[in-house]
């Protein structure tokens, strides 16, 4: 789900959207995760957090979004959307994607906002009146992008955005994704070398933490 966040905005300057600082974590009774971890993503700059699995890229997104607490460090950022890396768990069973959005975006979307957006998704605008288990995890997880794109944040996180579709469906979607994105600061998740070697102004390796 989208996140509201705190406000942890008054340290930031304004070109910055996040500011990680001397980021330390464990789970409960685990080794450490990250031992003084920083991290910074400005306006307009996307960042891309490679590892392997295990390596600890979905836990640094709930700390961010102030879901877990680290054990020392400070988390700084302005208001962000996040892109879950299961899109089945993105959206409620319950109720109509449509009504997900607006509920996120917290204002009446009008079909010229979203029809554009859903086009370059290359999403049949039918399937957002529907419940989220009449999609594919493909099409939920372009509806996932479709929400991001609609909140307007200055911060998207987004986790494996592209990994419940196929090869060359990624790589567009993604080039979409980050054409409608400029301006934003975006911290992207990804196992793939290749493709965050394409897109990003910066790597972050977390293995080499
Ligand atoms: P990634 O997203 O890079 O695959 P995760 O952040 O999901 O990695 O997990 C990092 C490590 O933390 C893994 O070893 C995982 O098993 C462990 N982990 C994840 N969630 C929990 C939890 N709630 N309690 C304890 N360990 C966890
Ligand atoms: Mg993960």
């Amino acid at each position: 789900m989208m996140q509201d966040i705190k406000n942890f905005e008054t340290n930031l300057s304004a070109d910055t959207v996040l500011d990680i600082k001397n980021l330390t974590f464990s789970y409960p009774n685990n080794a450490f995760l990250y031992k003084n971890f920083s991290l910074s993503v400005k306006k307009g700059e996307l960042i891309c957090l490679l590892g392997p699995s295990g390596s600890g890229k979905s836990t640094l997104f709930e700390l961010i979004c102030g879901n877990l607490e680290p054990n020392s460090g400070i988390i700084s950022h302005k208001k962000l959307a996040q892109i879950y890396q299961d899109p089945y768990s993105s959206f409620h069973p319950a109720y109509s994607i449509i009504s997900q959005i607006k509920d996120v975006t917290k204002r009446d979307l009008v079909q010229n906002e979203y029809l554009p957006l859903c086009k370059k998704l290359a999403l049949n605008e039918n399937l957002l009146y529907e419940k989220p288990h009449k999609l594919s995890g493909g099409e939920l997880q372009r509806c996932s992008i479709l929400r991001a794109l609609l909140l307007k944040t200055e911060l998207i996180l987004a986790d494996e955005p592209t990994s419940a579709l196929d090869n060359i469906t990624q790589l567009d979607i993604l080039k979409h994704m980050l054409d409608m994105l400029k301006g934003c600061g975006i911290l992207l998740i990804t196992h793939d070398r290749v493709l965050a070697k394409w897109c990003a102004d910066k790597v972050v390796r977390l293995e080499d933490l």
